[in-house]
């Protein structure tokens, strides 16, 4: 069994929450809350129970039957499909931690924070190619996102690109995400997998 400590106020003791994993070893994490990065999306300081927290990670936190169910399925993409595509294309995933709170549910999913510069017109080409790529890799991994058209999942992790949020993920059998050839190059091409076709004629247009 693996725990997580939520510190949310060094101060004070009686903000913290324990949370519990059973498929994490026995890794017993402290984590320490630096800012909140979006909605339900903190950035935390996280170490071992030997180490003072140094590492900054992004932590989804969720209430309720409903939505931990969600996160439930995410992490299980995570664990499963994504496990060899961590800290490449999709983000490191440092474990799915539960527990409850005044009879509510919670669940905290614990992955890599992403940052880089921001995309100027000198790196738009790159991060196109390489978006493509990552969505390509994510359909020979068997997931389909279901929701990678806007863009918003695609986030610069230094000069990488990595897809993030897997809520509306679904186990996926590609019909033509296989081709290792270069994509998103500007040129217009069929492609038989919704997905990848729509994202191909999207970074077409652009
Ligand atoms: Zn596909």
């Amino acid at each position: 069994m693996s725990t997580l400590q939520l510190i949310w106020d060094t101060k004070s003791p009686s903000s913290t929450q324990q949370l519990w994993s059973w498929d994490n070893g026995n890794i017993h994490y402290t984590a320490q809350y630096v800012r909140l990065i979006r909605k339900g999306v903190y950035m935390f300081r996280i170490g071992n129970r030997y180490t003072e927290p140094s590492d900054v990670i992004a932590l989804k936190l969720v209430r309720g039957k409903e939505a931990l169910e969600e996160m439930e399925r995410e992490a299980s993409f995570y664990q499963n499909q994504l496990k060899d595509l961590q800290g490449t294309v999709v983000p490191k995933c440092y474990g799915f931690y539960t527990a409850k709170v005044g009879g509510t549910p919670i669940g905290c999913l614990l992955l890599e924070h992403c940052s880089g510069p921001p995309v100027d017109i000198v790196r738009r080409q790159e991060v196109r190619y390489k978006s493509m790529q990552a969505a390509y890799a994510l359909h020979r991994a068997g997931v389909l996102h279901g929701d990678l058209v806007d863009g918003r999942h695609f986030v610069s992790m230094g000069h990488d690109i990595r897809i993030i949020d897997f809520a509306v993920a679904v186990p996926h059998k590609c019909v033509s995400g296989l081709s290792k050839r270069a994509a998103g190059h500007g040129r217009q091409h069929t492609c038989g997998c919704p997905e990848l076709a729509t994202l191909e004629s999207t970074y077409a247009r652009l």
